[in-house]
């Protein structure tokens, strides 16, 4: 048995993946131990991940605020606490906050044969995400 604390864990998630301000704690990086892959997201208003999909899919479950999950060629569709999201493997998609409200979730992604637990993409325009209610 292992416990990390969480002091210290919680990094900026990168301009090169997210739009907006993010905050990530990674909850489990797959390893020669697991191919689980976990971390708790956090996204201030009008914050959301670049177009994206996982090899192996991937599970949302949010713990707080209001926010949106849309794949490709859909329109957003609101999330809120305790919804869980399931994105098939391979299909593009985007998660992220409402313009006007904070929202955080859990994430959950297997990693595939080489290690991988997400293809990032594109952002997403300002012209594909809702504007603000
Ligand atoms: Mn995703």
């Amino acid at each position: 048995m292992k416990v990390t604390t969480s002091a210290g864990r919680t990094a900026p998630g990168p301009a090169e993946t997210f739009t907006g301000t993010v905050f990530v704690d990674p909850v489990r990086t797959p390893d020669e131990h697991t191919a689980i892959g976990c971390a708790h997201v956090r996204f201030a208003p009008g914050a959301r991940t670049f177009w994206h999909s996982h090899p192996k899919g991937q599970t949302l479950y949010v713990t707080d605020g209001i926010g949106y999950a849309c794949r490709r060629g859909g329109d957003p569709v609101e999330i809120r606490p305790g919804d869980v999201v399931w994105i098939e493997p391979g299909e593009e998609h985007w998660h992220g906050a409402t313009p006007d409200r904070f929202m955080a979730h859990v994430a959950m992604q297997q990693a595939d044969e080489s290690g991988t637990v997400v293809t990032w993409l594109e952002p997403v325009n300002d012209s594909d995400y809702p504007a603000a209610r």
